[in-house]
């Protein structure tokens, strides 16, 4: 096997003006990545970084960003997860791992500190993420950080994860099967130095006054209980739950698998390191495995597809974690496939609830058989094939499916989803709640001003610290505690300015990758959600009936545009690139 490993020094200068995190992440493919990589080619990189608080033993500070070109948007694709290997990651003296190159059979990347080794996994290969981790962790130390891949990921299903810790997954937009095709089935870690602090005494002590502080929070123990469950009532009674592939906006069943529900059968709580707000909630599912449940894995493999049982929803997240898919494109592809047999467009009969079906399907699904293979394309692949106006109703944007909120009547949401830096998700921008609360109906530029400032907060300065976005926006643990971190960890004192600064150049340069790779394919199109939305009225609830406008919605997009200093085409302009330093960008877009 001719694998080999490579340090590379730490440069101030990127730290200083990316971060870390998904800042690292998108400085290095934009740097290093030629035009047009095939996601699956041994030259795409695949990359592991943290951030400057990763690690340090600071609230919710056990994160990591996995990253790669998405093969299955084809653009910038990340994700975060919580996980003893950003731990370790840190405690090994590295900020981030980039793997390049394809092994020629199955391996395990074991790193301890500064000794690297690639050992063969060709016993591991088939096993699922809980085997693995299960066979690694008699060999190596309890706090020894893994992350690996299930079955999804070495057969290149496009919406594979990477997972950790028995179930916590990470990387939606095909993270871990652009590990499969690197033949790499697991990385171990361990890390047994001090992380480099600039001020250590004082970042032990604001420490502990966050963790006691995140305490005082008057949501804190409703959160415990709960976590995002509570979720599931909010979006029923406010028209937003994905049901029967978005087309319902409520459910009939919703109590069966609501937050009040899944308390009565849970068995424990389970998070990421340094968190004491472990938001993961573990139930038995109808085999008696435990299955980590919250809102999007139990909506989108929930009412998404008809199904009203929660225990059952435990069986289908267990087998979602188990092959390594990501539970939101997974109820997705389900969810469509299900509509596509009830209009008579495939030949399969899949009917929505059949929990018999579904659980052959994602069996299918793994190993790509019959439409099995069509669907592990995702979505917008699946649309494609399957034609005959499908495409209205597959639930995505730029390929990335659609997180659990249905926007029929949120369209500042749908907004958040459509500029969103990796396609359809909430994490950049989780405006839905703000939004109902300051006028559902209204197009406004005040509504694209809190998208941007949610984006810069969020997609951005989270994103790039590394850092659990629950604390501030769930419980209201304010950001100034993540600036004292900061200062404590690096000896810069950034100001709210700097930090958005560096966030908005962050985003323009994920903007860029994409315009860069998807070339005269480009169009402002690409940032419309799914037509469903504009077309098809809501059919159930009190809302019934709503639809989104797509002339005020385009409005609303220029308006976007404008403020972000983007063109018609939603092109970063090369002034705005250049003000961000970005001058290599401004150089290789094509510019108006
Ligand atoms: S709040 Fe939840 S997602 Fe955030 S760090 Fe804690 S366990 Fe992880």
């Amino acid at each position: 096997m001719n694998s080999e490993a490579k340090p590379e020094p730490y440069q101030e200068d990127l730290a200083l003006n990316f971060l870390g995190g998904r800042g690292f992440a998108i400085k290095i493919l934009w740097d290093t990545l030629k035009q047009g990589t095939d996601p699956f080619s041994p030259e795409n990189k695949l990359i592991f970084a943290t951030g400057p608080l990763t690690g340090i033993g600071l609230p919710n500070s056990g994160k990591l960003v996995i990253a790669s070109k998405s093969p299955l948007t084809g653009g910038y694709g990340d994700g975060n997860t919580g996980s003893w290997a950003a731990v370790n990651i840190r405690k090994a003296g590295y900020d981030a791992l980039v793997i390049e190159g394809k092994a020629s059979s199955p391996i395990i990347l074991h790193i301890k500190d500064q000794t690297v080794e690639f050992l063969d996994a060709k016993d591991l290969w088939g096993k699922s993420s809980f085997e693995v981790e299960d066979q690694l962790g008699k060999k190596y130390p309890k706090l020894a950080g893994v992350v690996s891949i299930g079955p999804a990921g070495e057969n290149l299903v496009r919406f594979a994860t990477v997972v950790s810790q028995n179930g916590r997954a990470g990387g939606r937009p095909g993270m871990g099967a652009v590990m499969g095709s690197k033949n790499l089935k697991a990385i171990v870690i361990e890390g047994t130095k001090q992380i480099p602090l600039a001020y250590p005494q004082e970042m032990k002590k604001l420490a502990v006054d966050g963790y006691k502080e995140l305490l005082t929070k008057p949501l804190y123990s409703f959160w415990k209980r709960q976590g995002t469950m509570s979720t599931v009532d909010w979006c029923q009674e406010n028209s937003c739950l994905p049901t029967f592939n978005y087309r319902q906006g409520v459910f009939d069943k919703a109590e069966g698998i609501n937050g009040f529900t899944m308390e009565k059968i849970k068995v424990s709580n389970r998070g990421c390191p340094q968190c004491n707000m472990t938001c993961g909630n573990v139930v038995k599912d109808t085999e008696g495995k435990d299955s980590e449940l919250d809102y999007e894995n139990v909506v989108m493999l929930g009412s998404n597809i008809g199904v009203g049982n929660l225990t059952q929803v435990a069986t289908l997240n267990r087998l979602a974690d188990e092959f390594g898919f990501d539970a939101i494109s997974l109820g997705s592809v389900l969810g469509f496939a299900m509509e596509a047999s009830e209009k008579g467009l495939i030949s399969e009969k899949i009917g929505w609830g059949d929990f018999d079906a579904i659980k052959m399907l994602i069996n299918d699904i793994a190993y790509k058989r019959g439409l099995g293979a069509v669907l592990a394309e995702g979505v917008r692949s699946a649309s494609a094939v399957i034609g005959q106006g499908s495409g209205d109703w597959a639930m995505h944007v730029k390929g990335l499916e659609v997180t659990a909120y249905d926007c029929h009547t949120a369209p500042g949401m749908a907004l958040a989803y459509g500029t969103s830096s990796i396609g359809a998700h909430h994490k950049d921008a989780w405006v839905i709640t703000w939004e109902i609360k300051a006028g559902r109906e209204k197009y406004d530029a005040a509504k694209v001003d809190h998208l941007i400032q949610t984006q810069l907060l969020r997609g951005g300065a989270f994103e790039a610290l590394t850092v659990c976005r629950f604390p501030n926006g769930s419980l209201g643990f304010e950001f100034e505690w993540y600036q004292k971190y900061l200062q404590a960890s690096t000896g810069h004192n950034f100001s709210l300015e700097q930090i958005n600064l560096i966030s908005d150049r962050i985003l323009n340069l994920i903007r860029a990758f994409w315009v860069r790779e998807y070339g005269d394919k480009w169009s402002r199109d690409l940032d419309i959600p799914p037509m469903r939305w504009f077309k098809e009225p809501l059919t159930e609830g009190p809302l019934k009936g709503s639809v989104l406008d797509l002339q005020k919605y385009n409005d609303m997009l220029d308006i976007y545009y404008q403020k972000r200093g983007w063109n018609k085409n939603g092109i970063p302009t090369k002034e705005t690139l250049e003000k961000l330093g970005l001058a290599d960008a401004a150089s290789q877009l094509t510019l108006s």
